[in-house]
């Protein structure tokens, strides 16, 4: 069960690997200027502040047993490479695009969105020179999501984590190959380390969710439960466009995130991170706790979207709030020209 935040004291294994600067700091919180995310967790321990308290982190998951045999480079996370087709396919933009979606979605893949590349998709200090960004989500399994927290007797929603990932890495790789066949350069990015790729910006963008309170994206078919991966290529490609169905406008009023964190990590009002008014989930809060339950994920496992069944319910809900909103302000244009999409 989880602890409530009074009875939560965090381990001296995590706070003695924090370094000095904080971890908030490194990720921009309270600057107002734009600037490209620096390298942070799941980056090589070298590029970046905390790669001792990564190291401290990933060791103790790794005492798990059930933890070590998902999070580990023998697991099935794809094929190896194949050479780039020296034939270019003779397909148009919208041609391929169906061709990608279709080949995600049957190859274990939930779901899929393009964006076109932008700099703040990419951590300083790392170079991706591709056009475009696919974003690919992987569900997980809620049974197992909801045992959260884990711990070394029930790993439960730790193990599921890495099972994900794993997916997702085996969908974003054989993508990789698929597009390498059709003649197109491109690279694959699968978590927990996904490098140079800052994967949540580009999924915003590329219609997989709206950004939650608890720091995590809301899908609308999946909530909050489900991982991502990406292929980032030069193949031209249609884009998608960012989700807009009230899971932002949901959680100006929910609360339930924020009072079930046991570090108090999430806080109720939106912050500004590097130019940008946003949720923002504490760091320095949230990685001892992260840290003693193998990977936490009470937040996504009590967001009410999370629930299978109840995020389409609920998009549905607030489109039709907005609706009405809008037609209560403007009555005669609305009534007319507004509709659920
Ligand atoms: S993952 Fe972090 S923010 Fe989410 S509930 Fe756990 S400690 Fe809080
Ligand atoms: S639990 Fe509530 S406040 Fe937190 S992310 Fe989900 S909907 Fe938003």
């Amino acid at each position: 069960m989880k602890k409530r935040a009074a009875d939560y004291k965090p381990m001296s294994l995590f706070l003695d690997a924090m370094p000095a600067v904080s971890g908030n700091s490194v990720n921009g919180l309270g600057e107002t200027e734009y600037r490209a995310p620096s390298p942070f967790f799941w980056h090589p321990p070298a590029r970046q502040t905390h790669g001792e308290l990564q190291e401290v982190v990933v060791n103790y998951h790794r005492r798990s047993a059930e933890m070590r045999a998902v999070f580990t480079p023998a697991a099935d996370r794809g094929p190896d490479p194949v050479e780039i087709s020296e034939v270019v396919v003779n397909k148009s933009a919208e041609q391929l695009t169906e061709m990608i979606k279709t080949f995600v979605l049957d190859n274990e893949g939930d779901l899929i969105g393009i964006t076109p590349m932008r700099p703040e998709y990419v951590y300083e200090g790392y170079k991706v020179e591709h056009k475009n960004v696919i974003i690919i989500g992987v569900s997980m399994d809620y049974d197992k999501l909801k045992q959260a927290p884990a711990s070394f007797e029930n790993p439960a929603a730790g193990v599921e984590v890495g099972k994900q990932y794993n997916r997702a890495a085996r969908v974003s790789r054989r993508l990789y190959n698929f597009i390498s066949k059709q003649g197109y350069v491109a690279k694959a990015w699968a978590g927990p380390y996904a490098s140079g790729l800052s994967m949540m910006p580009a999924a915003i963008a590329a219609g997989l969710g709206e950004l939650g309170k608890h720091g995590s994206l809301i899908n609308q078919q999946y909530g909050s439960s489900f991982r991502l991966s990406a292929v980032t290529t030069d193949m031209p490609l249609k884009y998608d466009q960012p989700a807009d169905f009230g899971a932002e406008d949901f959680c100006l009023v929910c609360q339930v995130c924020t009072n079930l964190c046991p570090p108090e990590a999430i806080s109720n009002d939106k912050q500004m991170v590097r130019g940008v008014e946003k949720w923002y989930v504490d760091f320095d809060k949230c990685i001892p706790y992260f840290g003693e339950t193998l990977a936490c994920g009470i937040c996504v496992a009590v967001c009410p979207w999370s629930k299978p069944g109840t995020a389409p319910r609920l998009a549905e809900k607030m489109l039709r709030r907005r609706v009405r909103k809008a037609e209560k302000a403007e009555p005669t244009a609305l009534s007319t020209s507004v509709k659920i999409k």
